[in-house]
């Protein structure tokens, strides 16, 4: 049975899911609600209205909805790049000497190098609809901005993007794409929004932050009339957007007569893992199977194994609704010695809803074992991943490793999101050597936590 999976399974064109799967209809307790920081209350749909374009705050707090259909033009648009393919990792589980079968679902074979453009997509296209003229954001690693511009363009919408000021000055070839698809593109801290001012003023070499760039973002979206701001994670509509990539890899798996024992996903915001993990989480929650799911975060930015789980903003100037996520805090500073994204101060709520009710797991690695199990897969995958999806590769050779020790032939399915061509600077560091590990103390964590809101 085994010599008759190919390397690559391909679905065609008319298994591109034609709705997303909304695992909060299915989950027996629902994450808490999103609060309004005003009056502590659970925020209403007309109280997005400002910040997001109507049909998605209907779906960021639609918690019953199972199915939800995804637009023709949507679909159209996927259809360039989609279905994406499920490989199996034959080289790697050769060169580990494993018994395990190791699958990963490849979404980095569009432009914008990532699985982002899942969502970007989407939220372009309900702010065409809504009759919107443009929109703002912030990127940290690039990958973000690259596909909210490609969507944008592609939708006709103006694109402001507020990228982290490491990342901006680190990596200039994304900055180049993104205007290369009609975006305009400020180092975040900038001197264009009033929190951009006030944390340059206060903090005049600071390195920037996700947190910080929301902020900005955010901004500019309520401050604009036919504006409003996108995020690429964390929220349950991206979980959402994102839920293609676990359809179509149980579909692929169903043809080869496959189900996975682990999946294995990196998490920065929890976009991806929670989009791959979807149908799989829906499977333990329902009694169906009882695959073990386990999230990778670095050890420099570790919301899940380190974090609070607690009421927090999604930003650092504190504006954005509050949610119960697994967080490091609004006012943590990831440090600059990390290379790759996965900095993000918090995590899904879906997700860490699933995390805190034992659902899922949870492990931090260190860089550069990181990049150690990103070169290896590259060796013999020919894929250079990107430092993100490297994570979720580390875990799995781990586990791989674990099975070659007891003998057991398990299959493991793991999300590679993207490619690592802009991140050379961080694979030239590895290999030089120079790239070190950086463990935050209790210290390091305090005055993060310490700027976590007083609530419940
Ligand atoms: C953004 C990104 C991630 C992390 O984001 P999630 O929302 O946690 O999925 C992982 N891999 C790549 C390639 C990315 O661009």
């Amino acid at each position: 049975m085994s010599k008759s999976i190919p390397h690559r399974i391909y679905l065609s064109e008319d298994d591109i899911p034609k709705a997303w799967y909304n695992l909060r209809a299915d989950m027996k307790e629902k994450h808490d609600p999103m609060l309004n920081p005003g009056t502590g209350k659970p925020i209403t749909e007309e109280e997005l209205y400002p910040v997001f374009c109507k049909a998605l705050a209907h779906q960021e707090l639609d918690q019953e909805t199972r199915f939800i259909e995804i637009p023709e033009e949507v679909r159209n648009f996927y259809k360039i790049y989609r279905p994406s393919p499920l490989c199996r990792a034959y080289n790697l589980e050769k060169a580990l000497g494993t018994p395990a079968k190791i699958y990963y679902k490849f979404e980095g074979n569009n432009t914008s190098g990532s699985h982002k453009l899942n969502s970007a997509v989407a939220q372009a296209y309900y702010a065409k609809a809504e009759g919107l003229t443009g929109l703002a954001t912030e990127t940290g690693a690039g990958q973000w901005g690259t596909a909210m511009a490609e969507a944008c363009s592609y939708f006709g919408l103006d694109l402001t993007v507020y990228m982290v000021k490491v990342s901006y000055n680190q990596k200039p070839f994304r900055k180049a794409i993104m205007e290369t698809f009609g975006a305009t593109v400020y180092s975040s801290p900038s001197d264009t929004t009033n929190s951009g001012r006030a944390i340059l003023a206060s903090d005049p070499n600071t390195n920037g932050s996700l947190g910080i760039a929301i902020s900005e973002a955010v901004e500019v979206a309520v401050t604009n009339e036919g504006k409003r701001y996108v995020l690429g994670s964390v929220l349950n509509q991206v979980l959402l957007h994102q839920s293609g990539i676990g359809l179509e890899s149980v579909k692929a798996m169903e043809m080869i007569d496959e189900y996975p024992d682990i999946v294995i996903g990196c998490s920065g915001g929890g976009s991806n893992l929670g989009g791959l993990v979807a149908p799989f989480a829906a499977d333990k929650i329902l009694g169906k199977a009882n695959p073990r799911i386990i999230a990778v975060e670095p050890v420099s930015c570790p919301s899940f194994t380190r974090g609070k789980y607690a009421y927090d903003f999604c930003d650092t100037a504190k504006t954005t609704p509050l949610a119960k996520m697994y967080t490091l805090g609004c006012g943590f500073q990831p440090s600059a010695n990390h290379a790759g994204g996965l900095r993000y101060h918090a995590m899904s709520p879906i997700l860490s809803k699933l995390y805190h009710d034992g659902y899922m797991e949870a492990v931090a690695v260190e860089q550069t074992s990181v990049f150690e199990a990103a070169t290896l897969f590259a060796k013999h995958e020919t894929i250079l991943p990107a430092p993100e999806s490297a994570h979720a590769i580390r875990t799995t050779i781990d586990e791989a490793l674990k099975c070659k020790e007891t003998g057991e032939e398990k299959t493991i399915l793991f999300g590679l999101t993207g490619t690592g061509y802009f991140d050379m600077v961080a694979y030239a560091q590895y290999l030089d050597g120079s790239m070190t590990d950086y463990v935050p103390t209790d210290d390091d964590l305090k005055p993060g936590f310490d700027s976590l809101p007083q609530i419940g």
